[in-house]
């Protein structure tokens, strides 16, 4: 009688395709998928035991069948024993687990070995099966590993990850129920069947390796690096990572930046050991054994990258490299300071920016400003300072410009060079600025400020704000609200050339321009100065930055500069003003250059409403 195999084959089958799938890929970076292609082994070399001692207990000798039979329930208890092992290495990959394993690894070894001694029956009647002993013992640890399994999932419930414990459930509960069956029903022989039924589960849903690579790269997924990054946390291996962050230049064309992707993808690969990882957007985080061979890389990835890509493709990305991990408290530290910096503007050469433990403070500055300026504006703790501008011609002051600060919980007060920034970056600059403008209306209402000769306000505008398609209207109607003239109101931009939103930004200027408000280039001679910004901006009057007003004075080349610019600028029919102004000779001699209006120390610092409304009524009085 041909003894009934078709179960355990049918197991055999489905394993061996797992197996084919699962070792055909090379690339595993997770320690759970070497444990589990530890567990596909043994798992598959049970099945096979089983099989056989089916077959040994028809056709073979007794003292062959007997050794048969005794290697399957070896076999049986391993196989549960890694089970275990995998799932408790799933709750917890960390370090003191290690005792805890090598424990039950002992206990294994041993309750094995006794097994492989003890009596056991063989029955081959009308259904082939053994028991006795040797059976009964192995199937005393065997469901206890199980269930112990199974128990650990709902004990470490918060721990796991709700998908990788669910799938853990279903696997663990079906090779429970096999035991079950198996135990009343000797002759059932499903086992097998299950076993291998329970790593397809795992295989479908946690551990086929495809699913973890980016088939359009070839490189990791970021949920991979998000486990890698907890497994090195948790074990406490140190590695070093470089990021690079790509670069906009290429979103045009779909086709062209997935070859582009891949292409760096795969050098980057290349270079290390097949460890690269997608982050977000187009980033890729290339992991590496040390620190010294991330810095040894790193010049050679710069090199690369001021080469083409693809036919004639250059890119610039924002390079990263943190040589230390372990300055960061965990994988989420990690991903979240390598996002805050790869949304900084790319550094204009291919310096690795080192994010370490100043990075991490400064990420850790931002994210309390943040706090603080949130705070301010729910508290209307935003307060606007004055600062007057002195016509040279009427000797008189015609305009003030308004500059925010924040006054904190103690009083104190906070400088825009502080937060602004910060709020231009987190989304914050609009609130603020909104605020600011409204102060200004309303001082502008309350006080009638005509009276003292101010002819308007000036009121500065982040790039961010101009960005925004919304602000002409929001600020015409705010303008409108307060019931003041539009032309109380010059509104100061600096020039950038970082301005991603041209169009958006001449449209917003167009608008309130035609609805009666004047523009200020503000910071000219600083940073990117662009004789262009003069000729295209239409803008009122250029500001002179204070260190422009500074090199006039001890700098032949910026005093000829100063002087050919403030002549184009007249003769383009804009008016300039000159900050920083603190002495009488720097304000004799701009006056003498031809600088319509001076701004600076010299005749006020910015102050409060208060006493800059004083200022003036004895700026007036005094005249
Ligand atoms: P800014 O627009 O160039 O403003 C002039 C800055 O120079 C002010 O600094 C002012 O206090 C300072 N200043 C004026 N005269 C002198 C002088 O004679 N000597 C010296 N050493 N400094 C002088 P503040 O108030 O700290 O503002 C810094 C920057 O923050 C501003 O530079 C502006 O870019 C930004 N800012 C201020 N208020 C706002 C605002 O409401 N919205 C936006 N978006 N930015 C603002
Ligand atoms: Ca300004
Ligand atoms: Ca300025």
């Amino acid at each position: 009688m041909l003894p009934n195999i078709s179960v355990q084959a049918c197991g055999l089958i489905l394993i061996c395709l797992i197996c084919f799938f699962t070792f055909k890929k090379q690339s595993i970076v997770l320690r759970s998928s070497f444990i589990y292609r530890y567990l596909l082994i043994v798992t598959s070399v049970c099945i096979m035991a089983d099989i056989l001692s089916v077959i040994g207990i028809v056709y073979a000798p007794h003292r062959l069948a007997v050794a048969g039979c005794k290697a399957y329930l070896f076999m049986v208890l391993w196989t549960s024993f890694f089970s275990f092992n995998y799932v408790c290495y799933d709750i917890s990959g960390k370090k003191r687990m290690k005792m805890l394993r090598w424990m039950f690894v002992g206990l294994t070894f041993v309750w094995s070995i006794a097994v492989l001694f003890m009596p056991i029956n063989l029955h081959n009647e009308e259904a082939v099966y053994s028991d006795g002993m040797a059976v009964n013992f192995a199937f005393i640890l065997a469901p206890i590993y199980i269930l112990g399994a199974l128990a650990l999932t709902f004990v470490f419930s918060k721990k796991m990850n709700p998908y990788r414990r669910n799938s853990v459930r279903i696997w663990m509960s079906l090779e429970a129920a096999a035991a079950l069956i198996q135990v009343n029903r000797r002759e059932l022989l499903l086992i097998g069947f299950m076993m291998a039924l329970g790593v397809t589960v795992l295989f479908a849903r946690l551990e086929n390796p495809e699913a973890g690579i980016d088939s359009r790269t070839g490189a990791f997924r970021t949920h991979i690096l998000r486990d890698y990054l907890d497994q090195l946390y948790d074990s406490g291996e140190q590695q070093a990572f470089i990021i690079i962050s790509g670069s906009e230049d290429i979103k045009d064309d779909p086709d062209v930046e997935d070859r582009l992707l891949r292409d760096v993808a795969q050098y980057l690969i290349s270079l290390s050991d097949g460890k690269v990882f997608r982050g977000g957007g187009k980033d890729f985080i290339v992991a590496f054994p040390s620190a010294e061979k991330a810095e040894a890389t790193a010049p050679e990835i710069a090199r690369r990258f001021r080469s083409n890509w693809l036919e004639d493709l250059y890119i610039a990305p924002n390079f990263m490299i943190v040589p230390d991990i372990s300055v960061f408290a965990n994988s989420g530290e990690f991903l979240s300071l390598y996002r805050y910096y790869a949304n900084l503007s790319v550094s204009a050469d291919d310096e690795f920016r080192v994010l370490d433990v100043k990075a991490l403070e400064e990420l850790r500055n931002f994210r309390l400003m943040q706090r603080e300026i949130r705070d301010a504006l729910a508290e209307d703790r935003v307060e606007v300072f004055l600062q007057p501008i002195y016509s040279v011609r009427e000797g008189a002051f015609v305009s003030a410009e308004a500059l925010v600060r924040l006054r904190d919980r103690n009083g104190g007060l906070i400088m825009p060079g502080k937060f602004i920034p910060v709020a231009e970056r987190s989304g914050l600059i609009e609130p603020i600025g909104d605020r600011v403008f409204e102060i200004v209306c309303a001082l502008i209402r309350n006080h009638d400020v005509k009276r003292f000769g101010l002819r308007y306000i000036e009121v500065n505008l982040s790039v961010v704000q101009c960005e925004n398609k919304s602000l002409a209207e929001r600020y015409s109607g705010i303008i409108d609200h307060y019931g003041i003239s539009p032309q109380s109101i010059n509104l100061e931009i600096t020039e950038s050339g970082s301005i991603k939103q041209n169009r958006v930004l001449i449209d917003n200027m167009e608008n309130l321009r035609n609805f009666g408000c004047s523009f200020s280039l503000d910071d000219f001679g600083t940073g990117e100065s662009n004789l262009n910004y003069i000729v295209n901006m239409p803008v009122d009057i250029i500001k002179i930055d204070r260190t422009m007003t500074i090199a006039y004075f001890d700098n032949d080349r910026a005093r000829v500069m100063l002087e050919s610019v403030t002549g184009m600028i007249k003769q383009m029919g804009m008016k300039i003003v000159a900050e920083g102004v603190e002495e009488k000779y720097q304000l004799e001699a701009l006056s003498e250059l031809g600088v319509d209006y001076i701004q600076g120390y010299y005749f006020s610092k910015p102050i409060p409403v208060p006493e800059f409304l004083t200022f003036m009524r004895n700026s007036i009085e005094s005249a």
